[in-house]
């Protein structure tokens, strides 16, 4: 009943024009709301849950952005940053962690909507029979073999790196960080022959990356650097930028809602109330 009265609420808020026009009175008023979006598994082997959506989910998010949102390419995000350009309204850049092999599937819906997205690798486990020790329990899951990851680059996805072992940067020594950051760049760029300039921190969290290893990172060559700590990225952003795993709200609505920015003053008001 609740979730009903949401949803109708949401419903309202935009079929009135009431979104839109706050919309660009935020865009007037300088704000900026562009999002990187984080997927961990689209496939129907298992159920959907907070890491989860299934193929179905996933061609409706691909068409919520091709119709409603200006999805770019990291390097453009990235330049659009770096030169201090006002990003246009509703700018979304789409990215994947880990190596599952159902990600070659999502790499051809994203092609077919001509939506470009970027795939981060623990290289370690790639073409091997690895299981993540929180799929432990689960159906199966293969992962990627470096074919796959070459077809998903020649789709007009991008690669970058997740380290070789996926492992937490929040408690590993510097040496053994810098091998982390400076190996998988390599093998990516020996596998695939393009610079890999990206880069996302495992498990995401800021207790999972210590603040010095980002002039590591800076120094091994990536160029930017991505937590998985959700929020938006803010034009003058420098260092880690933040993403939002999804699926954020089951509800494409309320996820259109959220991304546009249009929830922001709620977070705010609960945020002042100590609700968040
Ligand atoms: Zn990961």
């Amino acid at each position: 009943m609740r979730s009903f009265a949401r949803a109708t609420i949401c419903a309202l808020y935009k079929y009135s024009g009431l979104m839109a026009l706050q919309e660009r009175i935020a865009y007037w008023s300088g704000r900026r709301f562009m999002s990187v979006v984080l997927f961990h598994r689209v496939t129907d082997a298992i159920p959907e849950d907070d890491l989860t959506v299934s193929t179905e989910w996933f061609k409706s998010f691909c068409e919520l952005m091709r119709d409603r949102f200006n999805v770019v390419p990291m390097t453009q995000l990235y330049r659009m940053l770096n030169k201090g350009q006002t990003p246009p309204m509703r700018t979304v850049a789409i990215t994947f962690d880990d190596c599952y092999r159902d990600y070659v599937a999502a790499a051809r819906t994203l092609a077919h909507y001509k939506l470009p997205a970027t795939f981060f690798m623990p290289t370690g486990y790639v073409g091997t029979d690895h299981v993540f020790p929180w799929d432990a329990g689960l159906k199966r899951m293969p992962n990627l073999p470096w074919s796959d990851i070459r077809e998903m680059q020649s789709l007009g996805h991008e690669i970058g790196s997740h380290t070789v072992t996926h492992a937490d940067l929040g408690v590993i020594p510097a040496a053994k960080a810098r091998r982390e950051l400076a190996d998988s760049k390599k093998t990516l760029e020996d596998r695939l022959q393009r610079p890999v300039r990206w880069f996302a921190y495992p498990f995401g969290g800021k207790e999972n990356f210590r603040p010095e290893y980002l002039p590591l990172a800076q120094e091994v060559g990536y160029e930017a650097c991505f937590s998985a700590v959700s929020g938006f990225v803010q034009p003058q952003m420098r260092g880690i930028l933040p993403r939002d795993a999804m699926p954020y709200f089951r509800s494409l609505l309320h996820l259109e809602l959220h991304l546009s920015g249009c929830l922001d003053w709620w977070y705010n008001a609960k945020r002042r109330v100590g609700l968040l």
